[in-house]
């Protein structure tokens, strides 16, 4: 069953659509099956994924708003190789349409019930404010992960969004977890930086990735190439920052399921720990 993961933060230019695009091309690297759902009406994630979002024949407003089946709105031919759900300014419209609806809420978690077990991972990107398209993604997910920037006003944010998780696994998702919260653009020479780092394993510990993705221009320049970093620059730190955490992820969710495995099956067989085959493709 695909693991999804709304990527969520309601401040702005954290780097969400940055991490959602690079994780789920490194994703895609890693031979998994991945499906990206572009929540935003700003389109950033399909913009940076290959796709013309002004020639969009579907989008999640579709998805959404008309009940149109996924597979129908889904595209294959993005340059990170993975599957997206497209967007672009006509979703601005669902946050209207959508608070007239019955089960508001749980529209995107609907949408996506029948082609979870297709797909490896589901990464959904969402907007940087807490409206109803960002509690259809955190109602539709397993977890969230949450991309930060180590700054001075950057720890509030992050207790104002674990309060909105708490609040959502209480009424309508009792299995949202935190998956992990990411240091984007992170620079080790900022004392600031290093301090809030400090603090932010004080307080969440295992929950913050080791993987940090460091400042670097060529995971800002790839989205006006139409690329993940990882087919614009292999090479580049971004793009290897990315595939680190990418492991990361992988390692850490093979282990989750190597421990689950021992826990149901444990009279009956030795457990086998799970590979996990990583190879950075063109
Ligand atoms: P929004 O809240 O508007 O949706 P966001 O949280 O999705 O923004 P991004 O669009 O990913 O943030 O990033 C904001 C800007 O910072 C973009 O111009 C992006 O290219 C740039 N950026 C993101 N991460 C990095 C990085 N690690 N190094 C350099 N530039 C970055
Ligand atoms: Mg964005």
């Amino acid at each position: 069953m695909g693991k999804v993961i709304a990527i969520s933060n309601q401040k702005g230019g954290v780097g969400k659509t940055t991490t959602c695009v690079n994780l789920a091309a490194s994703m895609v690297a890693a031979k998994k099956k991945v499906l990206v759902i572009d929540l935003d009406p700003q389109g950033n994630t399909t913009t940076s994924s290959g796709i013309d979002k002004y020639f969009l024949e579907k989008t999640v407003y579709d998805l959404l708003v008309d009940n149109v089946p996924i597979e129908e709105v889904m595209i294959d031919n993005t340059s990170g190789g993975y599957y997206l759900v497209p967007s672009n300014s006509d979703v601005t419209a669902c946050e209207v349409r959508l608070n007239e609806m019955f089960a508001r809420e749980i529209k995107l978690r609907n949408a996506i019930s029948n082609i979870k077990e297709l797909f490896d991972y589901i990464y959904i990107d969402c907007p940087p404010s807490l409206n109803i398209l960002t509690v259809n993604a955190m109602c539709a997910a397993d977890s969230v992960l949450i991309p930060m920037q180590c700054e001075y006003f950057s720890l509030e944010g992050i207790t104002s969004i674990i309060d909105i998780i708490d609040q959502l696994s209480q009424m309508v998702n009792p299995n949202l977890k935190i998956e992990g919260i990411l240091r984007t653009m992170y620079d080790n020479r900022n004392i600031l930086a290093r301090d809030i780092s400090k603090e932010l394993k004080a307080k969440f510990g295992e929950k913050v990735y080791r993987t940090v993705i460091p400042r670097n221009i060529k995971l800002a320049e790839a989205p006006s190439y139409l690329k993940p970093a990882l087919q614009y620059d292999k090479n580049s730190i971004g793009a290897k920052a990315y595939m680190l955490l990418a492991v990361e992820i992988l390692r850490k969710d093979d282990a989750n399921n190597a421990d689950q495995l021992n826990d149901q099956d444990q009279e009956q067989a030795p457990s086998n720990s799970a590979n996990t085959n990583v190879e950075v493709g063109e």
